[in-house]
């Protein structure tokens, strides 16, 4: 039974936003870039990796857990996959890396070789699956329960060629993981806990993820602020007859400062006040600004001329009220905005 499910890491939408608003010769953009495809191909893989188990039947009680984040005063785990089950636990590190991998078991280093000779050094996922069947084992001994823990490393690409692994580590490609578990069956055969206390233990793991906190990032000189257009590129909205319009492509979007906030938020932060608002949206009236968010029906603190509102992960356009009256019906253009930096 999947009791939690994978969702596109924040990071993807974070990086979107801030390639969008900064310019495409900016000396930053590469790495960027390269960032946004390397956690997307590990989105991507990951992804593969969870509609394999649709493949496979087990017998006894069992539960998927995908990408849980449990944090700690001192320290986090990060967990692509937990399969608990009534005979084993079975916790998944999957990569999506190509290239020819070695680990190093003395140095504990391990490297990926490109086609071109170049050497990367990475994060040793050995070391990270130890850090993780230990912290499970420490759950389960909290819990008085003794199941086996075990842990794979399941490579998503079949170009991942491994050159030297590290001792007695089972590892993947991701193919073979019914295979994986015909074997587990077969070498845990014992049925350890009830179909309540595992359905229980699998659900004090969910109730300890908590979302990963996001780091904002640092905005690049020649960041661009405004409400973008979706179609054209770099190009800012004007606000004008209650509707953002588009002075290039005149695509007309009422609710464009949504999106612009839902970046902002990723950006930024999750607060916001009214004068980071309009600064951001360049809006220069107080009161089209306040009425804008108003109906964008955001949880607030503070009283009216300082309220602080919380940007929502998604906005309900259902929950937004969009009428707003005719006295503050005023046109206002962005098309100055200069959008200096934040
Ligand atoms: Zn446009």
């Amino acid at each position: 039974m999947l009791l939690k499910k994978r969702s596109e890491p924040p990071e993807v939408f974070q990086l979107e936003s801030l390639i969008r608003r900064i310019p495409d010769n900016h000396p930053t953009t590469p790495h960027l870039r390269e960032k946004l495809r390397r956690i997307t191909a590990g989105f991507h893989g990951e992804h593969r990796v969870d509609s394999l188990w649709q493949e496979i039947s087990l017998s006894f009680p069992h539960f998927l857990l995908h990408d849980l984040f449990i944090q700690k005063s001192q320290s986090s785990h990060q967990f692509d996959t937990i399969l608990l089950t009534s005979h084993f636990v079975l916790v998944l590190e999957i990569k999506s890396i190509v290239g020819q991998l070695n680990f190093d078991p003395e140095l504990r280093q391990f490297t990926r070789t490109n086609k071109d000779g170049s050497v990367d050094g990475m994060r040793n996922p050995d070391d990270q699956l130890r850090r993780h069947e230990r912290w499970i084992e420490q759950f389960l001994s909290q819990q008085r329960v003794k199941l086996p823990v075990i842990g794979a490393i399941v490579f998503t690409y079949p170009s991942s060629i491994i050159q030297s692994r590290p001792d007695k580590r089972l590892m993947i490609q991701s193919s073979g993981l019914p295979y994986l578990l015909e074997q587990l069956v077969l070498t845990y055969p014992e049925n350890v806990l009830s179909s309540k206390r595992t359905q229980n233990l699998a659900r004090e793991l969910v109730d300890l993820h908590t979302d990963k906190p996001l780091k904002m990032p640092v905005l690049p000189a020649g960041f661009v602020k405004g409400v973008l257009c979706d179609t054209c590129v770099g190009v800012r909205m004007c606000y004008r007859y209650k509707k953002w319009s588009c002075p290039t492509c005149a695509c007309i979007d009422p609710y464009a400062h949504l999106k612009a906030l839902q970046q902002y938020r990723v950006l930024s932060g999750a607060q916001i006040r009214s004068r980071d608002f309009r600064e951001f949206t360049g809006i220069e009236s107080t009161s089209i600004a306040s009425k804008l968010l108003m109906s964008s029906g955001m949880s607030f603190d503070g009283s009216f001329k300082d309220r602080i509102y919380t940007i929502p992960e998604s906005f309900n356009l259902a929950d937004s009220i969009w009428v707003i009256p005719d006295s503050i019906f005023e046109i206002r253009t962005v098309s100055s905005f200069n959008g200096n930096p934040l």
